[in-house]
């Protein structure tokens, strides 16, 4: 079987043909998972049905703004991942922020601090999965990008992928999916019962993620430093406000936001138009300010419906590594397994990459 790597759209190096494990998923586990693999050495391929790597780090380009779409911020608590985080800063493509954040409803604002640094890419979040995939290239792992795989088969050997395209890829050792459980699911039922269970069993939740950009500044709320950065918000609707434009490299832009939707409104409201979201969004940023401080001039919405944006609950079944080793060289790691966040997904790929290679 060949591995017909010249099918693919914008990849990212392309030394397929040498690749041995496959990756399907460059979100920031998958893309973890890669590095671990080949700092021990070992050649890796990597997979994605979007235009680029980044998964739920992606950023959208407006024509007056970038916009973070998924992860606005994160945290970092494991020893691996603070270390991970200091490479990422200083490359240039990780910053701290949030430092001014509010509590916020009709009722007022309070300031929200605690001790903990939270983090944002730099100049957008995309950048930290661009520059992650970067390093992979230039030890060149091939990113085939664009490329939904469909399924998996089994051969004599090893892996073959198939795409929905119609491509094949492989053989490979070893494959680890790093998608939402519901879409590793398919993958892996045909192969493996226990992964295909645990797949079943591990829900992700739903998320309208929508975006308004402003011709000017919002008003500012009594008692609110003017340079506000994010807001949690008591609605039914809307969950969270980020001022896109006070992100590190980004403060060209105009007032840019991200507006978050809570996840039971998410849910309830899966099959609604983009453009109904997107304004019921800002109806519920609206209804923040006092009648006398009206928003000013909307010049760009949106919205996006993220099916999978977080695993259901905590993962007490899981063991604490958060990944998952099944039989014949199909393993699975992600958010999914370990924990909603940025570094439990970083965690979960890290720490199978490590196992796969033997240096865990
Ligand atoms: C709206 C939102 C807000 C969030 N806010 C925060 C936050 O503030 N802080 C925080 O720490 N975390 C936050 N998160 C969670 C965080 O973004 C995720 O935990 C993390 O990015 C998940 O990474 P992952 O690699 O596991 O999965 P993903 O990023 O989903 O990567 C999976 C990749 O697999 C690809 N894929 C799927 N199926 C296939 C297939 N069949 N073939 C090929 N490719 C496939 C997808 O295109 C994707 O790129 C947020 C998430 C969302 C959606």
């Amino acid at each position: 079987m060949t591995d017909h790597s010249s099918s693919a759209a914008n990849n990212v190096g392309d030394n397929a043909a040498a690749g041995r494990i496959a990756i399907i998923g460059a979100g920031i586990a998958g893309l973890a998972c890669a590095r671990a693999l080949t700092d021990a050495g070992l050649p890796v391929t990597l997979f994605d049905k979007a235009r680029g790597p980044g998964g739920r780090m992606s950023s959208r380009r407006r024509p007056d703004a970038i916009i973070d779409l998924g992860a606005q911020a994160f945290s970092a608590r494991d020893p691996a991942f603070i270390a991970e985080l200091d490479a990422w800063r200083r490359a240039g493509c990780a910053e701290r922020w949030p430092t001014h954040a509010y509590r916020a409803s009709n009722a007022g604002w309070q300031r929200l601090s605690d001790d903990r640094e939270r983090f944002t890419g730099a100049p957008r979040m995309s950048a930290i999965t661009r520059h992650l995939a970067q390093t992979l290239a230039a030890r060149g792992t091939a990113l085939h990008a664009g490329t939904r795989v469909s399924a998996l088969e089994r051969h004599a050997d090893g892996w073959q992928i198939r795409t929905d395209a119609g491509a094949a890829f492989g053989p490979y050792t070893e494959v680890v999916v790093a998608v939402p459980p519901p879409q590793a699911e398919p993958l892996v039922q045909p192969w493996d019962n226990t992964l295909d269970a645990l797949c079943q069993r591990l829900e992700q939740r739903a998320c309208w993620a929508g975006w308004a950009i402003f011709a000017a500044p919002l008003p500012v709320p009594d008692g609110v430093t003017e340079s506000w950065q994010q807001a949690h918000l008591q609605h039914p609707a809307l969950r969270l406000v980020s001022r896109n434009q006070t992100k590190p490299g980004r403060e060209h832009q105009p007032e840019s936001l991200s507006l978050l939707a809570h996840t039971e409104w998410s849910e309830a409201h899966l099959e609604d138009d983009a453009e109904h979201v997107a304004m019921t969004l800002i109806s519920a940023l609206k209804a923040l300010f006092p009648a006398s401080q009206p928003l000013p001039e909307l010049v760009d919405h949106g919205a996006h419906r993220w099916l999978y944006a977080q695993p259901a609950e905590p993962l007490a079944a899981m063991p604490d590594a958060g990944f998952a080793l099944g039989h014949a060289g199909l393993s699975l790691c992600g958010d999914g397994l370990r924990g909603g966040r940025v570094e439990e997904a970083w965690l979960s790929g890290h720490r199978l990459g490590q196992t796969l290679a033997g240096c865990a």
